[in-house]
């Protein structure tokens, strides 16, 4: 249920996207007919044909082939910093024919390959390049990190972010937004991210926020009485981290993985008309909004760069055409990258030698 409504999300920004009227990037179609792997040590025991390899976000990756081994299992993995990462699986048939699919709604390109473990290991890799429906302006050099000495706040990209929507004041529209926003995070860092249900719950009315077991990640609404920041910031919404830990990541890097974060957005300002609640419309759209603080709970800061979402100011979106677009734009996707699966999988440590074990909690950034 969770999965399909995912994917019709997915779907729906696609098909957003392409409303938009962006440029056509071309997905090489002379890939189309695959090419085989190069014969190895094994080579005339298996061998695998690829599908398209340059594809757009929301294409599955798919090989069929032999392997060496009849019934081995055989998986689809992404190479990361650490290790190759299985997003899809399969067994082969008695003969070791198989036919693999997986989703890698992961913006970028992408060393993939089919392994089989065990006796008669088999390994074919090739090259799968994502591609985003539209494309992006902006500077890529345009994103800014939330840091604390000097290290990034991030989520452990090898965990799905499981996120519910608090939209007790504005119905069913601001969970279906949160989740074309959270669907277009996932494709930007490779982190899967699955609705889980509604909650009640509202951020930054104490210290310090915690969620239930289960919860990584909260989206509310709330009204300018239950948040007065709204009105004294101002703004129309907050987000960031809100729990930490000490982390390294795939590399053996230092981070601050975010274990859990928040985004709330002001029911006052959803109900006066000044914000389109859409993805693209002749005003500012809530859209916009989200992307920005998700963009926050996900570790960015603001860029100074006006063309960009992470952009201090809200309502910069504006295009040449005059519409705003609730769209990543290149310095966002960047930054969004940079804080995604290509870390590699982060393991928690007990503390860093310096004795820290968590960073501060960021101020919810506007
Ligand atoms: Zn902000």
């Amino acid at each position: 249920m969770t999965a399909r409504l995912l994917v019709s999300a997915a779907r729906l920004l696609t098909a957003a996207a392409l409303v938009l009227g962006a440029t056509t990037l071309a997905p090489a179609s002379a890939d189309a007919r695959g090419h085989h792997g190069h014969h190895g040590h094994h080579g005339h025991h298996g061998k695998v044909v690829w599908g398209p390899t340059t594809i757009f976000a929301g294409t599955p990756v798919t090989a069929t082939g032999r392997v060496p081994r009849g019934r081995a299992k055989v998986k689809l993995q992404v190479k990361l910093p650490g290790g190759w990462h299985t997003f899809a699986s399969t067994r082969a048939s008695r003969k070791g024919t198989f036919s693999i699919s997986g989703a890698l709604g992961w913006y970028g390109g992408h060393q993939v390959r089919v392994s089989t473990s065990g006796r008669h290991r088999f390994k074919r890799a090739t090259t799968v390049s994502v591609l985003s429906v539209y494309p992006p302006r902006g500077n890529p050099a345009d994103h800014v990190f939330l840091q604390y000495g000097g290290l990034r706040y991030s989520f452990n990209p090898c965990q799905t972010v499981r996120y519910v929507v608090n939209a007790d004041d504005v119905g069913p529209n601001g969970i279906l937004l949160a989740q074309i926003a959270m669907a277009q995070v996932s494709l930007a860092t490779g982190i899967s991210v699955q609705y889980v249900g509604t909650s009640h719950q509202i951020p930054y009315l104490t210290e310090e926020t915690r969620l239930p077991e289960g919860q990584d990640m909260l989206i509310a609404f709330a009204d300018e009485a239950e948040i007065p920041r709204f009105v004294t910031t101002p703004a129309i919404g907050f987000g960031g981290p809100i729990q930490t830990h000490a982390a390294l990541d795939g590399s053996r890097q230092r981070v601050w993985e975010t274990t859990q974060a928040a985004a709330v957005f002001d029911t006052n300002a959803w109900f006066s008309g000044n914000y389109d609640w859409s993805f693209q419309s002749a005003k500012p759209n809530w859209g916009e909004t989200m992307l920005h603080e998700f963009g926050h709970a996900f570790g960015l800061d603001h860029s100074p760069a006006a063309d960009e979402i992470m952009f201090w100011q809200a309502g910069n979106g504006r295009y040449p055409d005059g519409l705003f677009r609730g769209l990543y734009d290149a310095g966002d996707l960047t930054g969004l990258a940079t804080n995604g699966l290509g870390q590699g999988c982060f393991r928690r440590v007990g503390h860093f030698r310096t004795g820290t074990d968590s960073a501060p909690v960021p101020a919810p950034l506007p």
